[in-house]
């Protein structure tokens, strides 16, 4: 058995129960990116599938979205944009509204870094209920881009956020 199959990333994700609140189970990914093996692993699969969509852009939401999608935008030979809370990019900004458990959040990304015809993969570290992913391809598609996948390292199936995201092209490393 090559050491890449005996590799399972399951091992380096770590359940917190009850954080940030009672009730959550974060899935925390530190472990995954500290261990040098475990996070080339992470940064291969996701290249493996994102390749075949000939991607020009990874657009990532902070925090955790940065650490994967600018490693995976370097092995692809692509660019990377960050989505932000609002008031963090110094530049023109279009913006997207989505709902958390109480209340609404948004996100930024800068009015010039996707243009119309950019092939875009949306990323982040972990697919829950799917309103910031779903912000994410109104970001692109407001600035003409197309939403060329949907690329998560772990995904909570059991909140249903593919549910969101019908007709997107949507894959996840780990399933729980
Ligand atoms: P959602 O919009 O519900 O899909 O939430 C996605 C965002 O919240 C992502 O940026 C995730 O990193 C984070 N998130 C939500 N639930 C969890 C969880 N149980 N463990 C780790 N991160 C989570």
């Amino acid at each position: 058995m090559s050491q890449r199959a005996a590799l399972d990333l399951r091992d380096r994700v770590r359940d917190v129960p009850d954080f940030p609140k009672p009730g959550i189970v974060f899935k925390d990914l530190m472990p995954l990116v500290a261990d040098p093996a475990y996070f080339r692993e992470t940064i291969d699969r996701l290249e493996e599938l994102a390749r075949p969509k000939r991607p020009d852009i990874i657009l990532g939401a902070e925090a955790r979205g940065f650490i994967f999608g600018g490693a995976l935008a370097d092995r692809l030979g692509c660019g990377f944009v960050p989505a932000r809370k609002p008031g963090k990019l110094p530049w023109e900004t279009v913006e997207a509204t989505y709902e958390l458990e109480y209340g609404t959040d948004r996100l930024q990304v800068h009015a010039d870094a996707i243009r119309a015809g950019t092939r875009v993969i949306v990323h982040d570290d972990v697919l829950a209920t799917g309103g910031t992913a779903r912000a994410k391809t109104e970001l692109v598609e407001q600035l003409g881009g197309e939403v060329v996948g949907l690329l998560f390292v772990v995904e909570l199936a059991f909140l249903n956020g593919r549910d969101k995201l019908v007709g997107y092209d949507v894959d996840s490393l780990i399933s729980y």
